[in-house]
Parts: structure tokens; sequence; C-alpha cells
């Protein structure tokens, strides 16, 4: 049976912590690592209906995109709401996991999921917020082992450059060393100076997978004490960012356009601004509460961005810069990451041979349109 830790693993490969911005209170929130999952409940928001129901029905786990706690608490008060929400999950061992701003960045993420789902091609990230920091590792092989220990290292994700893996440069040296006592060399005899034809083999790892891929190295590497090390480099690794921008297949009015947002995101009402006859091709987009964006949706030349929680200055500074709008809503901006959490975990299980029960809880639609 999964533990938390191995949920919070899985969930993190798919948005790695790091990716979320500082003001952001992502990872657990209430219960433990340790602790055996056999149901897990995805959820948008952690609210008291959401825990009420994992309470009733045995859940472990829920994972949320929201954040339960956000700002630092000063009490926990079970007269209060969101004290009896944590008092509830307490009770019954309930653990809360959130995934939020890493979650909209990540390359499988909210935004990337709403890009796709709206057809855009050729998408690339509306705003940069973080690059990938970067190590060099350097393993020193005796020789007959280098094919072995480059296929570890790019096994545990070092040597990418771009569209290539596996990617390393070795040179052929001279090692040496001396077995002390309570060794047990694989070369060489104790107390002799040896010399040994090696290889130096160096690449390139994201700073997030070096353990890794030590660890990878060590396991089929022959030496009792490997010799390697981890440079800092300056190059920059993969960008992540917020917001995704891209291009309809083929140009429409924003009308035809809001339609079809209306129609994939399954709403009976969106509101538009801009004229509804104008032509747009390039579409920026960001789930939630995107407004900061509109500016580098401008900046970006989208002929439109669809967003959601859009104030009416906000909007107001839109239409003046002549780019529509669409505010699709925050929900339903978001809410198409959860279905694609649950088949992720069930997936990302079953290749190590676990099992949990995975359910998604829809919040009902928060405002009604009369
Ligand atoms: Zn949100």
């Amino acid at each position: 049976m999964p533990s938390c830790a191995t949920i919070i693993n899985i969930i993190e490969k798919l948005a790695p912590k790091n990716l979320a911005f500082d003001w952001d209170n992502t990872g657990i929130q209430i219960g433990n690592y340790n602790k055996e999952v056999k149901k897990i409940l995805i959820a948008l928001s952690v609210t008291e209906d959401v825990v009420e129901y994992a309470y009733e029905k045995d859940f472990d786990m829920v994972v949320a995109h929201h954040p339960l706690i956000f700002k630092p608490l000063k009490n926990v008060r079970k007269d209060q709401l969101l004290g009896r929400i944590i008092y509830k999950a307490i009770e019954k061992d309930i653990t809360i996991y959130s995934a939020h701003t890493n979650l909209d960045v990540a390359e499988e993420g909210v935004n990337e999921i709403l890009a796709h789902l709206l057809g855009l091609e050729r998408i690339e990230i509306l705003k940069e917020t973080s690059t990938e920091p970067l190590k060099k590792i350097v393993v020193f092989v005796p020789e007959g082992y280098e094919d072995k220990i480059v296929e570890a290292m790019g096994n545990a994700g070092a040597g990418f450059v771009g569209k290539y893996s596996n990617c390393s440069f070795k040179v052929k040296g001279e090692g040496t060393f001396k077995p002390e006592e309570g060794a047990n060399p694989f070369i060489g005899k104790k107390g002799k100076l040896e010399k040994v034809k090696e290889y130096r083999i160096e690449t390139i790892a994201p700073e997030n997978k070096v353990k890794g891929v030590i660890n990878a190295v060590l396991k089929v590497h022959p030496y009792e004490e490997v010799a390697y090390d981890v440079y800092p480099v300056d190059n920059e690794g993969k960008k992540y960012g917020i917001g995704r921008i891209g291009f309809l297949k083929q140009e429409m009015s924003l009308e035809e356009f809001a339609c079809l947002v209306k129609d994939k995101l399954d709403l009976s009402t969106i509101r538009v601004v801009g004229e509804l006859n104008k032509k747009v091709k390039k579409i920026a987009v960001c789930g939630g509460a995107g407004s900061d964006l509109i500016g580098t949706a401008i900046f970006k030349n989208a002929d439109a961005f669809v967003t959601g929680d859009v104030k009416y200055h906000d909007a107001l500074d839109a239409f003046m810069h002549g780019i529509a709008l669409i505010d699709a809503g925050h929900s339903a901006t978001e809410k198409i990451v959860l279905n694609r959490i649950k088949e992720y975990i069930e997936k990302s299980l079953d290749d190590i041979n676990q099992e949990a029960y995975v359910e998604v809880y829809m919040e009902k639609e928060l405002f009604k349109y009369l």
C-alpha cells in the first residue's frame, strides 16, 4: 500500500515544489508522510464539504489545488470555519496536501492543459518565472564500465541537452589509489599504490536530479569508494513560467472563439470583452486569476486572453489596448486539471505495482447566473 510520501513524490514529479511562487503555501498542510493511503480524494479547494465527504467516506488523503492554510495561523478554533476543517481532518487522520502555483507552472500543469484543450498550437510560456539550475557531474570509471555508467546517469535524468539525451563526454587517463587497512578493493592489493586506466566521464543534470544520478552511479560502479565531483555551472536549464501563448489552427471571430471556450470548458455563460466580430488567432491563457498577465499578453501581441476573475478596471484596460478578454471563471479554467491528476496518480502507482482508490470531487459551481 502506498504511503502519503509515495503519493507526494508522484505529484511532485509532475509539479516540482521548487516551481511554486514564494508567496504560495504548497505541500503538506496537515498530516504525515508515513501514513498508508488506501483512498485519495482530488479537489480544487479544501472546503468544509470536501473534508466532510473525505471524513464520511474514509479517505486517507485529500490532494487539492488551492492550499487550505495560506496565511500563518494564530490559533486553531473549532468554533471557526478553518479551525473546524482542520479539526475534522485531524480527527480522522486525513492528510491534506496542496499543489498550487507549482501545478500552474508545471510542464503538464493547469496552463498547459488549458492551452491544449482550446486547441492551441506552437504553445509557449506566457511569462517566465524560473530557470532550472544545472550542475556538472564528473565520475571516474575503470575501463569497460563507461557505457554502463553513462546509461545509468541518463536513466536518472542526466545528460539532457535540448532534444538530446545521454549527452556526455569522456577522456582517458590514469587513476591512482592505495587500498588501506579495512578496504575491500575491486582492483589492487592492500598497501600498494595502484595505477589504473580510468575514464573521466562528464555530463550535466538539473540540480534536483543530482542526488538520483549519483545514487544510480553508485549502484552500477564497481568501486567500493567512487570518485565523483559535482560542479556549479552558469548554463541555463529548462525554463518554467505561468500562462501559455499559442495559435489557433485557424483564425476565427472572437464570438466563435468564445463559443469554443464555452464548449471546451462546459460552461453555459461566459464573459467577453472586445468586438465580437474581431478576428483572433494568437491566444494567451492563464487558468484561475490571471489578470496580472494582461500586460504580458498585450506585450506578446495576443489577440485574446482567456483567464478568470477579471475585474472591471483590468477589463477596461484590456479593452483600451485592443486585446480581447474572455473571463471563463476561476474554477472552470482550473478544474480541468483534476481528472488528469487522478489518471496520473493511478498510472504512476501502477508503474510501481501499488494501488489506491482515487476519486475526483467536483465542487458545485459557486456562481449562479440568473
Ligand atoms: Zn485557483
